[in-house]
């Protein structure tokens, strides 16, 4: 008697082999076997006409701070995401001491947007060091499985105090570091991960703190995971330019930090209108990496990167002083506001200025200026889309007309696309198929009310696989779980064989797809943010409990904390 047989589906296992009918049994947390299972179990799943894949690995994530308040793991767990990967960037929760918690907090606050008060609220700090935040992770009840790095502005900041934010690390400082590193590393710790990005700034418009570091504070903690023969490094990248000296220096210094720390260095990457061949220099270096006797694979998205606009939320057109005053008020009266002619040709007038302040530029993730062109009302969760300029000219309107007319046929509460990157999507499919990358980047827990992209895996398989037939479901599912989970070392996971860990999703292939993001107050101090679930999946297993049915919670709790592979081994 088995504990869960899976039964009648159709195996897409994970390693890209082509598809094959079978049953899966479970037992405990482990699959048991595949093919024809002749006994019975306590539960059963009728998977006929669904394929039954390993679950879904996403190592780009921020949830460090929202695995305190959302034991489920959403919103990756509603997109098949059975394990993630936190503390990305340079950004973690430890080391830090309670009493300095806000300091940590203000470097996820803007880079990040993800709300202090809801920090506040939401997390019972219980921790110092970066082995004691494991342990709270590991005692929290979860539905997925989170493995965790820790991040260089967090451990900067626990080491420097106010410092980090504007001194180089003294030789002492360093010491210090590369203790907590080697601790962290030894209690779990999956990695190290900084951030030298003119995107990721404090509330006060300074660099967050691993921004200070020097390369060769960088080398020196990326060295001790090289030591121990342990860790990933993760780096959000310098801003280099397009080409020149400065990208030419820039990928050196990666290339040689991977061939000699002997640590697998991996970063994000996007296709840009405005240079568009930029990312091939990235996976060149890969390339030459690879040669060079390093390891370094660049993680992808899977369609353009794109802020979610609403008048709920941001408009590009927040911080021009005519619009300011009107953002203020409650909806409601912004709808009034927006409804007098006067007041809306005074709006329309001014959101064709260019702001003498820095008003229209955003940083991050944050509403800028918008392009007309790039700014794409979402009126359905699959594109195509159409651009509000083009509607524009073919309803001989202003594009801010067009943007005000549909936000008032909807009370305000229609969503805006505006596309930051990765527009060409010739170039977001030779990406996602390039043997060096790998397919993540929801950051999934941050920029909670200005993207959703916990959706682009369900967008790989409605979008890439299905109406493009750009990419088989084997190669699909190999990239999505087989590949993270073997680059992250998840040993055991992102795999369908019998010994496995039962992390499992059920789904119809022909109705997967993300659903309609919809705003919603649901964090902790009733903070905001966007949500976003999907269709086709008809059950969830994490660990061989079924987490989900029908995508709605069941109950069960089985996630993990999974640790680096140092963890429990003897230390001397
Ligand atoms: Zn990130």
């Amino acid at each position: 008697m088995y504990d869960l047989i899976i039964r009648n589906g159709t195996i897409v296992d994970g390693s890209g082999m082509p598809r094959f009918r079978a049953d899966v049994a479970i037992e405990g947390d482990k699959i048991a076997a595949i093919g024809k299972i002749r006994e019975s179990a306590r539960e059963t799943i009728d998977a006929d006409g669904h394929i039954v894949a390993p679950g879904l690995v996403d190592a780009h994530t921020h949830m460090d701070a929202q695995v305190f308040w959302d034991a489920l793991g959403t919103c990756s767990c509603w997109h098949g995401v059975t394990s993630v990967v936190m503390g990305n960037c340079g950004f973690s929760l430890a080391p830090c001491a309670e009493k300095d918690k806000l300091l940590v907090m203000r470097n996820l606050e803007r880079a990040e947007d993800i709300s202090p008060e809801a920090m506040q609220a939401g997390i019972k700090w219980s921790w110092t060091t970066f082995a004691q935040y494991l342990d709270a992770v590991d005692r929290l009840p979860k539905g997925i499985n989170y493995a965790a790095y820790m991040g260089h502005s967090a451990l900067r900041t626990y080491v420097m105090g106010e410092r980090a934010f504007d001194e180089e690390a003294t030789t002492e400082d360093i010491a210090l570091m590369r203790e907590e590193i080697r601790d962290a590393i030894r209690a779990g710790a999956i990695g190290f991960t900084t951030s030298r990005t003119s995107n990721h700034q404090t509330p006060d418009g300074r660099p967050v703190a691993s921004r200070i570091a020097n390369w060769d504070e960088v080398r020196q903690l990326v060295g001790v995971m090289g030591e121990l023969g342990a860790g990933i490094f993760e780096i959000a990248g310098e801003d280099t330019g397009a080409e020149g000296p400065r990208l030419d220096d820039y990928l050196a210094r990666l290339k040689s930090l991977a061939v000699e720390s002997s640590v697998p260095v991996t970063f994000g990457m996007f296709s840009s209108r405005r240079a568009p061949n930029y990312w091939r220099r990235y996976f060149e270096t890969a390339e030459e990496t690879a040669a060079a006797g390093g390891r370094m694979f660049i993680q992808v998205h899977s369609r353009s990167l794109n802020l979610l606009l609403s008048f709920e939320t941001h408009m590009p057109f927040d911080r021009l002083p005519a619009w300011r005053e009107i953002r203020k008020l409650p909806l409601a009266e912004q709808e009034a506001a927006l409804r007098n002619p006067e007041t809306r040709r005074k709006l329309v007038e001014a959101a064709h200025q260019r702001p003498e302040d820095d008003g229209g530029r955003g940083v991050g993730a944050e509403a800028r200026i918008a392009n007309y062109n790039w700014m794409f009302p979402l009126d359905k969760a699959m594109p195509p889309y159409r651009s509000v300029a083009e509607l524009a000219a073919e309803q001989n309107k202003d594009p801010v007309d067009v943007i005000i007319d549909l936000a008032l046929e909807k009370n305000l509460k229609q969503f805006f696309l505006q596309t930051l990157t990765n527009e060409n999507q010739e170039h977001v499919l030779e990406m996602m198929k390039n043997p060096r990358s790998v397919v993540t980047f929801s950051d999934s827990g941050a920029h909670v009310s200005q993207i959703m992209d916990s959706s682009l895996q369900t967008h790989v398989l409605s979008h890439w696989v299905r109406a493009k037939e750009a990419l088989t479901l084997e190669q699909a599912i190999r990239m999505l779980s087989f590949v993270p989970a073997y680059h992250w070392g998840l040993t055991g996971r992102g795999h369908l064989r019998a010994g496995n860990f039962a992390d499992v999703i059920v789904f119809n292939p022909d109705t997967i797809a993300p659903k309609l993001p919809e705003l919603a107050h649901d964090l902790p101090a009733g903070a905001r943010r966007l949500k976003q679930k999907s269709d086709g999946l008809l059950a969830t297993v994490v660990n061989g409990k079924v987490l989900l049915r029908n995508n709605e919670h069941t109950g069960a709790l089985s996630g993990r904390l999974l640790r680096g592979p140092l963890a429990g081994a003897s230390t001397n």
